[in-house]
């Protein structure tokens, strides 16, 4: 199926006023946004407008009831200067499966493919082309019936924003093993990438700021007996050589980075279990010096090494940083595939092409 996506160009780009070196992550805003309306059962209202605020009532469904997904993804530009996205129809299945979790309307994939290639073709030039920077894309469904009460809304907002973002080089981060609050349970919403999610996870957070730490690390709900992810991030570890991922059980978020390391590991040969690991497990290959590093995956980071991990009263300090051999291979390899330095094999990589978009 063909959309028929409306255009309104801004009367002049704030580009110019962009220094792409000094970037703040997540405050910067493309020329253009891409919005559409879902009522009657169909997705309406299809266009792409200068990018600004929008109105709502204030008995808007989301804002009271919390039914609003999003994604999280990036363009970037390959060493020949192509606008290029990664794995972008990962990112329209995922929607979907946050927006069934949250009993909201399914976008159909190319509708979704469709606006993400004519909105960051139109702002191409605002994906900054150093290494390490990036176009940071933010796909967005929220409710907009307008009533009190709890029930499934029957309208709802998809909209996308893009921004420049980087170069972001993380610094190692510290983690804190939670021992007290939880960010998912089986059988609630961790798999959806649901508003509310970020919301729980905001106290925690800032209690381990408080003392000192980056990052939570999550662990699962029963037990506090084994790990889920960190922060907003999903998370590997190497202890003897071996890599370890926590399997998703339904609390934890499918991290399309985290399925793209999965699958450079396997192709390079190096031995990889997703199953149950218990923080005891890793204290006793840290307490034998085989923790050989850890790294936590996501969209934003990609990689984002961890220097410290503090359990109870153990703190376990990693190995020097320059010694965490796989998580800098893969950071690698996603940033060569990315620029074309390596060829793509895996079918990965998307150049953003246009069609027709009506004035
Ligand atoms: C988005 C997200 C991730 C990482 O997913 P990617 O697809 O790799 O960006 C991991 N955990 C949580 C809680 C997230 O919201």
């Amino acid at each position: 199926m063909s959309y028929n996506i409306t255009l309104k160009k801004v009367e002049s780009s704030r580009l110019p006023e962009v220094d792409f070196d000094t970037i703040p992550f997540g405050k910067t805003f493309s020329d253009h946004m891409f919005v559409a309306d879902y009522k009657d059962g169909a997705w309406t209202n299809l266009e792409i407008i200068p990018f600004g605020p929008i109105s709502l009532s204030p008995v808007n469904l989301a804002l009271h009831y919390g039914q609003s997904i999003f994604e999280g993804m990036k363009a970037t530009l390959s060493k020949d200067g192509k606008p290029l996205f990664f794995r972008p129809e990962m990112h329209a299945k995922r929607i979907n499966a946050s927006a069934a979790r949250m009993c909201m309307p399914d976008i159909p994939e190319d509708l979704f493919l469709e606006a993400l290639h004519q909105l960051v073709d139109l702002d191409q030039n605002w994906i900054p082309p150093s290494e390490g920077s990036a176009l940071y894309i933010r796909p967005l469904m929220f409710a907009t019936d307008e009533m009190l009460g709890v029930k499934v809304s029957s309208t709802y907002k998809f909209m996308i924003m893009t921004g420049p973002v980087g170069p972001y080089y993380p610094k190692p981060v510290k983690l804190l093993v939670e021992s007290h609050y939880v960010r998912a349970a089986k059988g609630g919403v961790g798999e959806a990438k649901t508003a509310g999610n970020y919301a729980a996870s905001l106290l925690p957070a800032r209690k381990a700021n408080e003392q000192g730490y980056d990052q939570v690390m999550w662990m699962d709900s029963a037990e506090f007996k084994y790990v889920q992810e960190v922060g907003t991030m999903n998370i590997f570890f190497v202890i003897d050589g071996k890599v370890i991922t926590p399997a998703t059980d339904g609390a934890i978020l499918k991290g399309i980075t985290r399925n793209t390391i999965l699958q450079i590991l396997k192709a390079k040969g190096i031995p990889v279990e997703e199953r149950l690991l218990s923080i005891d497990e890793i204290a006793a290959a840290y307490k034998e010096g085989k923790l050989d590093e850890v790294f936590g995956s996501g969209t934003a980071a990609v990689i984002a090494n961890v220097s410290e991990i503090k359990y109870g009263d153990l703190v376990m300090e990693m190995k020097p940083i320059e010694t965490h051999r796989i998580a800098h291979m893969i950071k690698k390899e996603i940033t060569d595939l990315r620029s074309g330095v390596l060829e793509d094999t895996y079918n990965w990589i998307v150049p953003v092409a246009a069609k027709t978009v009506t004035a």
